[in-house]
C-alpha cells in the first residue's frame, strides 16, 4: 500500500522529524542524510514528489519546483526565515510554503541577548586569551569593555524576535528603539517600552543595535559602509538575522578601524566561510549559526514542519503557512 502514498524528500535527518511521526502518512525517497543534501540529489530525488520537508541550505527555485512537476504541493522550511525559498515562484505554482515560526523565538533571542553581552564584554578575546595561557591575574587594563545596563538599544526589525529581545532589554534597564517599515500601534509600543526610530536615527543614537529583519531583497546589504558610521564608535553591532543584511567586508573594516567597538554575529554572507577579517578581528564574536540550537527548540522546530507538510498532504490549512 505504501506506493499510494504520497512521496516527499526529507533534505536532512532533523530534531523532532521521526520516521514514526511521518510513517503511513508518507513516503520518504531516501533515507534523510546526516550532512546537507547536495543540490543534484534534491534534483535527483525532486520528480513526482509531493512535499519537500528542508533546511535554510536547500535553494528551493525554480528549476527544482521544474524537476519535481505539478506533484509537488508543499514545500516545508525547517526555519522561520524563507529566503532561501522562492515563495513568489511557488505561490503561483499553487506551491504552499510554510515555516517554522514561534517555537524558535525564545532560544534565538536569548542567543541574540547573549551575543550582546559577549560583545560587549569581550567574551572571546579575554577567553581566548586565557585558553593560551595568557591569564596572569587580575588585570585593573584588561579586557575593558562598555556597560549593557542602561545603554540605549536599537532593534531592527520588531517583529517575534525581536520583541523577545526587547522583553529581556527592559530588564538591562535599557531605553529601546526599533525600526520597522512601519511603526507599530500605540499600544503595543506602549507595552514593549519601545520609540520608533527611522533607520539612520536608529544607528545614529543606539549603543547597541541587533539586526532581526527577514532577509528580502529590500534588507540585503541594508548595513553597508555609510550606515556602520552612522554608528556610534562605542557601538555594538548584533546580527542575529541572515549574513547578507550586512556587507561583511565593510563590517570587517569598520572593526579593523574602530569605527564601532565590536560585533556578535551567529550568521554569514556566505556560509560556512566566514569573511577572513572577521575572523582576523579580536573585537568581533562568532558564532555559527546556533540561534535555535536548543535540543527542545529544534525538536518543537520538526514536529511543526512535519505537522504543516502533513497537513497540507491530507488536504487540511497547515499551521504556519507562509503563502
Ligand atoms: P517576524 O516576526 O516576521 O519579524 C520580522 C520583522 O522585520 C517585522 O517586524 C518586520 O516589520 C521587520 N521588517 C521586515 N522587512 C523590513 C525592512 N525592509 N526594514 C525594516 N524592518 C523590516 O520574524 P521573526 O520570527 O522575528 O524572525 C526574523 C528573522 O530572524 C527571520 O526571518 C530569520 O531570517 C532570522 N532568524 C535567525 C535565526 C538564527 O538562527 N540566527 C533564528 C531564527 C530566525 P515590518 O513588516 O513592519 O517592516
Amino acid at each position: 500500500m505504501s506506493s499510494m502514498l504520497p512521496k516527499v524528500v526529507v533534505t536532512r535527518r532533523l530534531p523532532g522529524i521521526s520516521g514514526a511521526r511521518l510513517a503511513g502518512k508518507v513516503t520518504v525517497a531516501a533515507p534523510p542524510p546526516d550532512a546537507p543534501m547536495p543540490p543534484e540529489e534534491l534534483l535527483r530525488l525532486a520528480p513526482g514528489t509531493s512535499g519537500i520537508l528542508c533546511t535554510l541550505a536547500d535553494r528551493i527555485d525554480r528549476p527544482l519546483m521544474d524537476a519535481a512537476g505539478p506533484s509537488l504541493k508543499v514545500v516545508s522550511n525547517y526555519a522561520v526565515g524563507v529566503n532561501n525559498v522562492d515563495v513568489a515562484e511557488a505561490t503561483r505554482r499553487g506551491i504552499r510554503v510554510c515555516n517554522t515560526p514561534d517555537v524558535l523565538t525564545q532560544a534565538t533571542a536569548d542567543l541574540g541577548f547573549a551575543l550582546m553581552l559577549a560583545a560587549a564584554r569581550k567574551f572571546s578575546e579575554a577567553e581566548t586569551a586565557l585558553r593560551a595561557g595568557e591569564f596572569t591575574g587580575w588585570d585593573p587594563w584588561g579586557f575593558l569593555g562598555v556597560p549593557v545596563y542602561g545603554g540605549t538599544l536599537g532593534i531592527v526589525g520588531l517583529g517575534k524576535i525581536g520583541a523577545a529581545v526587547a522583553v529581556r532589554a527592559k530588564g538591562f534597564g535599557m531605553r529601546i528603539l526599533y525600526h520597522n517599515r512601519r511603526p507599530l500601534p500605540a499600544d503595543r509600543e506602549r507595552i514593549l517600552s519601545v520609540e520608533y526610530r527611522g533607520l539612520d536615527e536608529l544607528l545614529a543614537e543606539s549603543d547597541f543595535v541587533i539586526l532581526c529583519v527577514p532577509l528580502t531583497p529590500e534588507t540585503r546589504g541594508l548595513i553597508g559602509r555609510e550606515r556602520l558610521a552612522r554608528m556610534k564608535r562605542t557601538a555594538v553591532l548584533v546580527n542575529i538575522a541572515r549574513g547578507e543584511v550586512v556587507d561583511e567586508g565593510a563590517l570587517a573594516d569598520a572593526l579593523a578601524e574602530r569605527g564601532i567597538f565590536a560585533a556578535g554575529l551567529d550568521v554569514y554572507e556566505k556560509e560556512p566561510v566566514v569573511h577572513p577579517g572577521l575572523l582576523a578581528a579580536p573585537s568581533a564574536v562568532l558564532l555559527p549559526h546556533v540561534g535555535s540550537a536548543t535540543a527542545e527548540t529544534r525538536e518543537r522546530m520538526g514536529r511543526l514542519a512535519a505537522e504543516n507538510l502533513l497537513a497540507v498532504l491530507s488536504g487540511t490549512e497547515p499551521f504556519s503557512p507562509v503563502n
